[in-house]
C-alpha cells in the first residue's frame, strides 16, 4: 500500500499535510489534484508526496482524481512548501497561488453504472431505487442534483449510497466548469447618412455644441463600428456627449462581443533585435554565458542585478536573453509591477516574440486568466508576463526570470500569503535552475547590498542608450524652505518655485507639481527650522493623533503632548502638518489665475481609465499645470513639460518606517530621472526643509552610489535589514484595551520563550499601535520581532486566532 501526503483545501489544515492511502488501481502523481474525505465532507487537495508509510496509524482513501495532469510540477510543490514555511502561511493558501485560475470550484457529484451491475440485485429494491438505476442506465451518467431536484435531497443521497454499497452505480466527481461570460463592449455608429451627418456638424457647431459637433464629425469619416472608449480618446469626451447624439437620432451604441485572447485585438507588429551598444552587449554576455553554462548543467545559475537608468536599455538586455533562452529551449517569465503593465509593454514584449507571449494580469477576466494558464502549461508560449503572482505560471522548461522594477513595493503581497514575489522567483530559480535578471534604476538596498557581497552579479548600464534625445538627466535645484520663511514667503511656493512656473505657463509649456502624500498630516515640523519631533528611544518620528491631539511613537507606543515652541529654535510655527493636494490646487489657482490646472490622485482616479484619460488631456495640452501624487512619478514622458515641482520632500522622509529614505530616493529620483525628456529640457525644483539629508541630495546628483553608502551604513547602524530580519505580528480587535492586552501578554509568551531557548540575537520592539490604528472598525496592535530565522522561530509557537504575521514587512501597516 502506498500513501500519500495532501494538502487539504480546510481552513483547520493550517500549515501541515494528511496522510491518504492510495486505493488500488488509481494512479497518483505528486502535484496531482485529489478528492479527499475531511470530516464528513469530500474536499480538494494536492498531493504533495508520495510515502511508503502513513504519518498516523489511521489514514482514509483518496476518493477520486479532479484532473488527469498534476496541477503542480515538483518545483512548484517545493516552492508552496517553502512558501508556508517562510512566510507561517497555510500551506493550501500557498499551493491555491500556482493552481489554475477558478480551481476552487463547488464539487458536482455523478452517478454511473458500475462495470459489474447486475439487474438481478434489483429485485429486492423499491420502485425508485429502480427508476433511478434505469435512468442511470439511460443516460450513462446523472448529475446527483438532478436526482436530488426530482426526489428530495435527502431521499436522492439515500438511494444514492444503496445503489453504491450493492455495486450497481458508481459516484465520481468534477468541478463545475469555470464560467466565463463573453465579454461585450459598446461600439458607436452613425444613425444617418454621411451627407446628413455632416450637416449636423455644422448645426451643432452654430449652437457651440463642439463636443457633440466633433464626435459626429469624427463618425462621420469612420467606415466601420467604432468602438466608444476608442472615440471618447479622439474626441476626448464624456459618454454623455454620445448619449446626446443618441438621444438626437444621428448616433446609435451597439453592444458587441470582444474576444478573449488579451492579445488579439492589437495589431503587433514583429521587432528585430537592435544592435547592442557597448556597454549593453558587455551586460549581456554575461547573462548569455550563465544561460548557456546552466543549461550545460555546468554551474548553478545566477541571479544578476541590472542596475541602469530608464532608458539605458534594460528592456532590449531583458528581450535578448529571452531569446537566447528560447534558443536553448527554454522558456522565460517576465514580472512587471502592475501599474507598468500597460499596453505598451506588453506589445513591446509580444512584437518580438509573436503569438508566443502570454499575459496574465487582474484585469482578465476567470475566463480568460483560464485560458491562458492552460495555455501555458501545455507549452505554447516562449514568455508569461504578467504581476508578481505571475511568478507562478505553470511555464513548463523555465530557464529565466526577469523581474523589472524590481525595487517597487507592488512585488509584495499584504495578503496572506505574505510573499515578496523577488523572494519567491529566486526560491523557484533554485529549484528549477533557472537564471534571473533584477533590473532597476535605483535598487533595492537589500538587492545592491546581495550585489556588493558577491551574492549577485552586478552589471551595470550607466547612460541612456541615445543621450541625444533630451535625455541629459535634467537639472534639479534644492530649495531651503526654511529660507523662504525668512524672507517672509509664507506660500506653499519657494520664490525659485513661482519664478520657474510663471517662465513655463508664460512660455506655453507644461508644469508638474508634485506631492508625496503618503502619511501626509502625520508628523509634526517646525516651518522655522525643520525640526521634526522624533521618538527618544527608537529615532522615528513621532505621529500626530488628531483624536487626542499628540504625538505617538508606533514603534514602542511613547507618548508626548504636541509642544507649544520648536525644542531646536523655540518658534511657535511648530505645527505644520502638511499639505493635500486640494489645497495646492487652490493655491496654484490664486497664485497662476491664468493657468488651466489638472488634479491627478485617487479621488481624481476612482472611474476605469481615468488614469490614461488624465495622461491624455494633459499631453493634448489642455491644461498647463498637473498637481499630483506619486502616482505622476509614472507618467513623466511628457515631451511639454519642462519643469517638474516637488512641492515638499519631508513628506515621505518623515515616515516611521526605516525605509522612509530609501522610498524617498527612489521617488525623488524617477523624478529626476524622467523629467524634461522633451527636446525643450528642462528642470526639477525640490523643496524640503532638510536640504542636507542625503536621499535629497543623491536623488538631485542622480547618485546612488551616495545614497547607497549612507543608507546602508545606518542599516548598519541601526541593525535594519539586511542585517537582520523583521517580522511583525499585528493583533486586530474591536476593543482598543484589549488588543493592548493581548499584545503585551504575546509579548512575555516570546520573551519567556527566548529567554528559555537562550536565543541571544532575537529582540522584541513594541507593542505599539500599528501605524493603521484603526481599520474598519476595528483596532490594531503591533509587535516587531527583530533577528534572524525568524520563521522557525515562530513556527514553534501557538499563535491564537486575531494575529496576522508578516515576515520581511514592506512599508506602513
Ligand atoms: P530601459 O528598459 O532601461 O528603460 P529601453 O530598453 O526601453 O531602456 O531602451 C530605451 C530606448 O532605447 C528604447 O526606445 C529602445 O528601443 C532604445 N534602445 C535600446 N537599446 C538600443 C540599442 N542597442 N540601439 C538602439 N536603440 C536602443
Ligand atoms: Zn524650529
Ligand atoms: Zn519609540
Amino acid at each position: 500500500m502506498r500513501y500519500a501526503e495532501v494538502s487539504v483545501n480546510s481552513p483547520i489544515a493550517q500549515r501541515r499535510t494528511f496522510s491518504y492511502a492510495i486505493p488500488a488501481g488509481l494512479s497518483i502523481d505528486v502535484g496531482q489534484a485529489v478528492w479527499v474525505p475531511f470530516g464528513d465532507k469530500l474536499l480538494q487537495g494536492v498531493v504533495l508526496e508520495l510515502t511508503d508509510y502513513p504519518a498516523v496509524e489511521e489514514t482514509r482513501e483518496i476518493a477520486g482524481i479532479i484532473e488527469p495532469h498534476p496541477v503542480l510540477s515538483p518545483s512548484h510543490v517545493l516552492l508552496a512548501r517553502w512558501i508556508s514555511q517562510h512566510y507561517l502561511s497555510p500551506l493550501f493558501d500557498a499551493v491555491a497561488l500556482m493552481l489554475p485560475p477558478g480551481f476552487e470550484r463547488k464539487v458536482l457529484t455523478f452517478i454511473s453504472i458500475s462495470s459489474i451491475a447486475d439487474d438481478y440485485d434489483l429485485f429486492s429494491f423499491t420502485h425508485e431505487h429502480r427508476h433511478v438505476f434505469e435512468l442511470v442506465r439511460r443516460q450513462g451518467k446523472v448529475n446527483l442534483r438532478q436526482l436530488e431536484k426530482t426526489l428530495g435531497k435527502k431521499k436522492a443521497q439515500t438511494i444514492v449510497s444503496q445503489l453504491v454499497r450493492r455495486g450497481l452505480v458508481v459516484r465520481s466527481y468534477e468541478l463545475e466548469s469555470v464560467r466565463a461570460r463573453p465579454k461585450v463592449a459598446p461600439y458607436l455608429s452613425l444613425a444617418v447618412d454621411a451627407s446628413e451627418a455632416l450637416k449636423e456638424v455644422a448645426r451643432l457647431s452654430k449652437m457651440r455644441a463642439n463636443k457633440q459637433a466633433a464626435l459626429l464629425d469624427f463618425l462621420a469619416q469612420q467606415s466601420k463600428l467604432v468602438p466608444l472608449t476608442e472615440a471618447r480618446q479622439r474626441v476626448n469626451c464624456d459618454k454623455a456627449v454620445a448619449d446626446a447624439l443618441v438621444n438626437k437620432g444621428l448616433v446609435t451604441i451597439q453592444h458587441i462581443q470582444v474576444k478573449r485572447d488579451p492579445l488579439s485585438s492589437q495589431d503587433i507588429t514583429p521587432s528585430y533585435p537592435l544592435t547592442l551598444t557597448a556597454a549593453q552587449e558587455s551586460a549581456f554576455k554575461s547573462i548569455q554565458s550563465s544561460l548557456l553554462e546552466t543549461t550545460k548543467g555546468q554551474t548553478s545559475p545566477a541571479i544578476f542585478l541590472l542596475h541602469g537608468v530608464t532608458g539605458s536599455g534594460k528592456t532590449e538586455i531583458y528581450l535578448q536573453a529571452l531569446a537566447e533562452a528560447v534558443r536553448l529551449g527554454k522558456r522565460g517569465i517576465v514580472l512587471v509591477p502592475e501599474i507598468a503593465l500597460t499596453p505598451q509593454t506588453i506589445e513591446r514584449f509580444a512584437s518580438r516574440f509573436p503569438n508566443k507571449v502570454a499575459v496574465l494580469h487582474s484585469k482578465l477576466s476567470l475566463g480568460e486568466q483560464f485560458d491562458e494558464w492552460q495555455r501555458i502549461r501545455s507549452g505554447e508560449v516562449d514568455v508569461v508576463i504578467g504581476p508578481r503572482s505571475a511568478v507562478f505560471a505553470p511555464q513548463p522548461d523555465l530557464g529565466l526570470i526577469v523581474i523589472d522594477e524590481e525595487h517597487e513595493w507592488a512585488y509584495k503581497q499584504n495578503d496572506t500569503p505574505r510573499y515578496h514575489a523577488r523572494a519567491a522567483a529566486i526560491k523557484l530559480a533554485e529549484l528549477t535552475g533557472a537564471v534571473v535578471i533584477l533590473g532597476s534604476a535605483t535598487p533595492d538596498v537589500e538587492t545592491f547590498y546581495h550585489a556588493q557581497r558577491g551574492d549577485y552579479h552586478l552589471l551595470q548600464l550607466p547612460e541612456r542608450v541615445t543621450p541625444s534625445e533630451g535625455s541629459a538627466l535634467p537639472q534639479v535645484k534644492v530649495v531651503d524652505l526654511r529660507e523662504e520663511l525668512k524672507a517672509g514667503n509664507r506660500s506653499l511656493f519657494s520664490r525659485s518655485l513661482s519664478q520657474a512656473m510663471a517662465k513655463a505657463v508664460a512660455g506655453e509649456e507644461q508644469v508638474i507639481l508634485f506631492l508625496n502624500r503618503r502619511g501626509a498630516a502625520t508628523f509634526v515640523q517646525c516651518r522655522n527650522c525643520g525640526f521634526v519631533l522624533r521618538c527618544k528611544r527608537c529615532e522615528v518620528p513621532l505621529t500626530y493623533h488628531l483624536t487626542e491631539d499628540s504625538m505617538v511613537c508606533h514603534q514602542c507606543n511613547y507618548r508626548m503632548p504636541v509642544p507649544q515652541l520648536c525644542p531646536q529654535c523655540l518658534s511657535r510655527r511648530i505645527k505644520f502638518l502638511g499639505v493635500g493636494t486640494q489645497k495646492l490646487e487652490q493655491e496654484a489657482g490664486y497664485t497662476f489665475p491664468q493657468a488651466r490646472r489638472l488634479r491627478w490622485d485617487s479621488d481624481a482616479t476612482k472611474r476605469k481609465h481615468s488614469h490614461q484619460e488624465i495622461l491624455n488631456r494633459f499631453r493634448a495640452h489642455q491644461a498647463d499645470i498637473l498637481i499630483g501624487t506619486q502616482m505622476v512619478a509614472k507618467g513623466l514622458d511628457l515631451p511639454q513639460v519642462t519643469l517638474v515641482g516637488v512641492v515638499s520632500a519631508d513628506t515621505g522622509l518623515n515616515l516611521p518606517d526605516f525605509r522612509a529614505g530609501e522610498r524617498a530616493f527612489q521617488l525623488l529620483s524617477q523624478v529626476a530621472g524622467r523629467a524634461g525628456r522633451g527636446p525643450l529640457g528642462g528642470q526639477v525644483i525640490i523643496q524640503t526643509y532638510s536640504p542636507e539629508h542625503y536621499a535629497i541630495q543623491a536623488a538631485a546628483k542622480h547618485d546612488y552610489t551616495l545614497f547607497y553608502d549612507k543608507e546602508i551604513a545606518y542599516r548598519r547602524q541601526l541593525r535594519n535589514p539586511p542585517f537582520t530580519q523583521l517580522a511583525s505580528l499585528v493583533y486586530t480587535h474591536t476593543n482598543d484595551a484589549l488588543c493592548q492586552r493581548e499584545a503585551e501578554r504575546m509579548k512575555r509568551l516570546l520573551i519567556e520563550e527566548i529567554n528559555s531557548k537562550g536565543i541571544a540575537d532575537l529582540s522584541l520592539i513594541g507593542p505599539a499601535p500599528a501605524f493603521i490604528h484603526r481599520l474598519r472598525g476595528r483596532f490594531r496592535w503591533q509587535l516587531i520581532l527583530r533577528g534572524s530565522e525568524l520563521s522557525t522561530f515562530l513556527s514553534q509557537i501557538p499563535i491564537p486566532q486575531g494575529w496576522t504575521i508578516d515576515i520581511n514587512p514592506m512599508g506602513l501597516a
